[in-house]
């Protein structure tokens, strides 16, 4: 079908978790809800979601570090056929502007290159640096990115066998200034309890993973309005990943081992408290791509009503990156299923259509 030819889609139309229309039309690429004069060339049925938001994912990374351009498209195109239309790059070493003008493949929302203590990382993910030029970097990756930097927040010491914070507090609060300066949002990744306080005090806007929120820590947050993105899918590898370390490092196993056992405990409690939770994989560290409707189910597991694990991956998500869902004018960037997704997210994993910038695709 050519672009410019008009589309009808008929169903159910979930705008928002209460508000369903019956149908909508896609005119040069866009949404709109009044009926073209033209005699649409296609009509599709169905229930419709706005492209799912994979809110931590690494296009350009596997596990040993960056990848070439065909790998990222491979990425890319596995989270476009289960319904991502819209990623968060949690931190890539590779370049992935030539993405930008692929109008086949998802909106990358990057987040430059992962920012972590030297040895206290991944080998070839970060920028490895010492606290005294952390406000330097941040203000660096600020300018690169598409209006988030991420930190890595803790990491296992090998003096001590644990995880622990990486930054002192007083630069990390130069660090999140400078990125505020240059209107981007910080991130961290934080696995433990120990560096969560200073990331809030120090004006962090979201942390990654978020397993050691606690009593204490889950009303600061909830107070600066600080969203996680708890990536259940990538916790669910703890435990395997926690006894490869035990005979080095018995101390973080078992560290690893509590915050896996709670995890699911600790994400409805965020919830509760009015932490923003949103739905993220970490596809391209050790994950797959791809995973987006397995980690909705997994929200809905930890006890997370389905309208807020939906909301997590499509409205909400959308909001908080401060792009457009299903309203009038919107690039028409959707999915449709054969059933209503409010009645069992399960039905995420089997998309009917996907629909990107105008275009059926599969
Ligand atoms: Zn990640």
């Amino acid at each position: 079908m050519a672009d410019h030819e008009a589309l009808h889609i008929k169903g159910g139309i979930l705008v928002g978790p209460q508000d369903v229309r019956d149908q909508l039309w896609v005119v040069g690429g866009r949404i709109t809800y009044r009926r073209p004069a033209a005699e649409p060339a296609g009509t599709v049925t169905g229930w419709v979601l706005p492209g799912l938001v994979d809110a931590h994912c690494h296009v350009g990374l596997e596990a040993h570090g960056a990848v070439e351009p065909d790998v990222a498209e491979r990425q890319a195109l596995t989270d476009r056929a289960a319904g991502a239309l819209l990623l968060r790059d949690a931190g890539s070493p590779s370049d992935t502007r030539w993405t930008d003008e692929r109008a086949d493949l998802p909106k990358i929302i990057r987040a430059g290159r992962h920012i972590a203590r030297t040895r206290r990382y991944i080998r070839n993910y970060a920028h490895e640096i010492e606290p005294g030029d952390l406000a330097a970097y941040v203000r660096r990756e600020a300018r690169r990115g598409d209006g988030w930097v991420k930190l890595v927040g803790d990491w296992i010491d090998r003096e001590t066998g644990d995880l622990a914070p990486c930054w002192p507090k007083d630069a990390l609060a130069e660090a999140m200034d400078a990125a505020h300066q240059e209107g981007a949002r910080v991130t961290a990744h934080c696995f433990a309890e120990e560096s969560l306080a200073d990331l809030v005090e120090a004006g962090i806007d979201c942390v990654e993973h978020a397993t050691g929120l606690t009593d204490d820590t889950i009303p600061l947050f909830a107070a600066h309005g600080v969203a996680i993105v708890p990536t259940l899918v990538n916790i669910a590898t703890f435990p395997q990943l926690a006894e490869g370390g035990r005979t080095r490092y018995p101390r973080w196993t078992d560290h690893m081992l509590r915050l896996h056992r709670r995890r699911y405990d600790t994400v409805r409690d965020a919830h509760d408290a009015g932490i923003a939770v949103y739905a993220g994989t970490d596809a391209g560290g050790g994950l797959p791509h791809g995973l987006i409707a397995a980690e909705v189910a997994e929200l809905v597991t930890a006890g997370l009503p389905v309208a807020a694990a939906l909301s997590a991956a499509t409205w909400g998500a959308r909001d908080w990156l401060g792009r457009p869902g299903l309203e009038e004018g919107a690039p028409a960037d959707f999915v449709v299923y054969d059933e209503d997704p409010r009645t069992d997210v399960a039905i995420l994993g089997a998309p009917r259509r996907i629909v990107l910038r105008g275009a059926v695709l599969g």
